[in-house]
């Protein structure tokens, strides 16, 4: 009876040590389920040093072994469908998504076509989308730090001055921006 108790606060601690790992330190691998490369280029423009995702802890790497953040670009065609799978399925768990672009989210201007089955939702579960045709670099920083908020609650406020230190363009400012390319205001 000891025994299990302990094993299960062993369990407990082990799990807590890492969420708060993955919430400091996720690392990301990313997918182009049918993109047309804008969003990808995007994507590696955070990484680049005038954008410099890393600091807030986000590194990109190769193997979806070791990847806790999927982040996929391009709506998802026929051809692609299984690899996305594949790749999801070989992520550990907790594991997250990331749609990046309007193509990810809906087909965007794919939509329709013969060999497009739609946005990353309609095949794998999605946490967070990131619209835009292409998203700028900064949109992209502000959907993975609202991701980061929202798996450690406590880290919100460094979060928000690391993104101010960084010089990203306030979240406010690229929803007016979006909102006028859109016609909405
Ligand atoms: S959202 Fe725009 S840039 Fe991104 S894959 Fe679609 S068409 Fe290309």
């Amino acid at each position: 009876m000891m025994i299990q108790g302990s094993t299960q606060n062993l369990r407990q601690l082990l799990q807590r040590v890492r969420n708060w790992a993955l919430a400091n330190s996720p690392w990301l691998v990313h997918y182009n389920s049918g993109s047309c490369n804008g969003c990808d280029i995007e994507i590696l423009a955070t990484l680049t040093p005038r954008y410099d995702l890393e600091r807030l802890g986000i590194k990109l790497q190769g193997s979806p072994r070791h990847a806790d953040v999927l982040v996929c670009t391009g709506p998802v065609t026929r051809q692609s469908r299984e690899r996305l799978i594949r790749i999801y399925e070989q992520m550990p768990e907790p594991k997250f998504v990331v749609a990046v672009g309007t193509c990810s989210i809906s087909g965007g201007a794919f939509r329709g076509c013969y060999n497009i089955l739609g946005g990353v939702d309609a095949v794998i579960p999605v946490d967070a989308y990131i619209p835009g045709c292409p998203p700028r670099p900064e949109a992209v920083i502000h959907g993975v730090a609202a991701l980061l908020k929202q798996l450690q609650p406590q880290r919100a406020a460094e979060i928000d001055h690391l993104l101010a230190d960084m010089g990203a363009t306030p979240e406010e400012e690229l929803i007016d921006e979006r909102a006028e390319l859109s016609g909405t205001r």
